[in-house]
């Protein structure tokens, strides 16, 4: 078993560490955040994901996970140095790497034996050459250090799970010695590996996230055509799914994709093209269709109501997706500042994401609005004027068309997540508005 360290404790790095602790190795997760380590060491995820908690408790009290700040004492004999630090985007739309960076310069001045530095973070074509020249300009000892590409593909909300049991493991790798030692790492995952250069490997996770991010605004694309000619994206999304080259997957028409990924490595792809002289004219068009998509329920609520200001404002759902407590570019974080500018009195509803919210907009008057943070759907729903789904959590689908009619003031809902039957809505007495479906009056 290999001894591993893991730079960075957030979805990736830390869901990474924890299952190559649970498959057998010796591993030392490091992050620069003091509190994250203090937590973490007293068995608490610092993120919300299922079963995290569970394999970080055990394999813990199994000796074979180690959480710390001191990143010399975690890289210095380590085989092989996992890098999961973020590579968010930049005003301009190109991945910042300053953090990858910042570890790499921690690792040349530390390591004391030869070992593989693996780049996990999503990070654009070309960047693993660099960082490789980087750690040796800087390299303090006289030992070997490579660099290979091993991009992560779980998804938030089912992350060990998915690393666990993962479609394919991806291997970037410039040498028969790294390509092995990968081989080595991830062979108790039994799980089918293909190996290819560096460049492909940096290349397969863009072109697999922005395929995603892709399929999701052409979904989004033809909802919105849908319901100018009266057909219903659910029925048309359902006859699609039986072509096998097609696949039933990605084909739910909504509000637009958010999260730490889609977003970011669209942005940054594109802007990889430009800098190269190619207009990746498809990616744009992805880009362009999410960013209306986020606010298409808001602009149809301002087409039925005069105002809302001094309206209770019902908002089902934080995060961008259900299963995480991860906010970012979540479409309730560009629907509730312009229902707060409009002067809307919110009451926001969600199981995990109010505290991350909380962070962002503190409770009370807020503009020319106010938030309210409830914990019950039946909170945000009594005598509201409107209501708006943002997230399908399994708790606001549970609720039943009656009640949004019991409830509220005025049964007006846009469901930004089609939770809906259109006609269970209509019969229960509500004014039902969703993306890409026929509106029944
Ligand atoms: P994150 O922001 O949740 O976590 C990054 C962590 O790195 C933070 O805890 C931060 O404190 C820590 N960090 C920063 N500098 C450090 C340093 N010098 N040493 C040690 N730790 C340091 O990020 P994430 O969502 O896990 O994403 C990480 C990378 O993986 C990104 O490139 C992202 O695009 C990619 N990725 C993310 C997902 C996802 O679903 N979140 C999926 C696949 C790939």
């Amino acid at each position: 078993m290999n001894k591993i360290a893991v730079a960075g404790t957030g979805y990736v790095g830390l869901v990474a560490g924890v299952c190559f602790a649970e498959v057998g190795h010796q591993v030392t997760c490091v992050d620069i955040d003091e509190n994250k380590v203090r937590l973490m060491e007293s068995g608490v995820s610092p993120i919300y994901e299922a079963d995290l908690e569970e394999l970080m408790q055990k394999n813990y009290a199994a000796g074979r996970l180690h959480y710390t700040t001191d990143y010399k004492s975690a890289y210095k004999d380590a085989d092989a140095i996992f890098i999961g630090v973020g590579t968010p985007e930049q005003p301009d739309g190109s991945a910042n790497l300053s953090y990858i960076a910042t570890v790499a310069r921690q690792i040349a001045e530390t390591v004391e034996k030869d070992c593989l530095v693996v780049v996990k973070s999503t990070v654009p074509v070309g960047t693993n050459d660099k960082v490789e020249k980087f750690i040796k300009d800087f390299l303090v000892n006289d030992v070997k250090v490579e660099v290979a590409s091993n991009p992560e593909f779980l998804a938030q909300g089912s992350a060990v799970h998915d690393t666990l049991h993962a479609a394919r493991i991806i291997i970037g790798t410039e040498s028969k010695w790294a390509e092995e030692m990968l081989r080595k790492i991830y062979e108790p995952f039994n799980l089918p590996i293909v190996s290819v250069s560096r460049r492909s490997a940096e290349m397969i996770k863009y072109a697999s996230n922005d395929f995603l991010a892709l399929k999701i605004s052409y979904m989004n694309d033809i909802a919105n055509l849908c319901e100018l000619v009266g057909a219903d994206i659910q029925d048309v999304a359902k006859g699609m799914s039986y072509d096998e080259r097609i696949g039933a997957k990605f084909l739910n028409a909504g509000i637009g994709y958010g999260g730490s990924c889609f977003p970011k490595d669209t942005k940054a792809l594109e802007y990889l093209a430009r800098q190269h002289g190619y207009e990746l004219r498809t990616i744009k068009a992805a880009i362009d269709v999410n960013k209306d998509q986020k606010t298409m329920l808001y602009k149809k609520a301002c087409r039925r109501l005069i105002t809302f200001s001094g309206l209770k404002v019902a908002i089902l759902g934080l995060t961008f997706k259900p299963g995480t407590d991860d906010l970012r570019e979540a479409p309730s974080l560009e629907n509730i500042p312009l229902l707060l500018d409009a002067g809307a009195d919110i009451y926001a509803y969600d199981p995990v994401g109010i505290e991350n919210f909380k962070k962002k907009y503190s409770e009370g008057k807020n503009g020319q609005g106010s938030i309210k943070y409830v914990e019950s759907v039946e909170e945000a729903l009594k005598d509201a004027n409107v209501c708006f789904i943002f997230t399908e959590w399994g708790e606001i689908k549970a609720v039943k068309p009656e009640q949004y009619k019991k409830l509220m003031r005025t049964a007006l809902v846009y469901d930004g997540r089609n939770i809906y039957d259109v006609e269970a809505m209509f019969k229960a007495g509500v004014e039902y508005y969703s993306i890409g479906r026929p509106y029944m009056k």
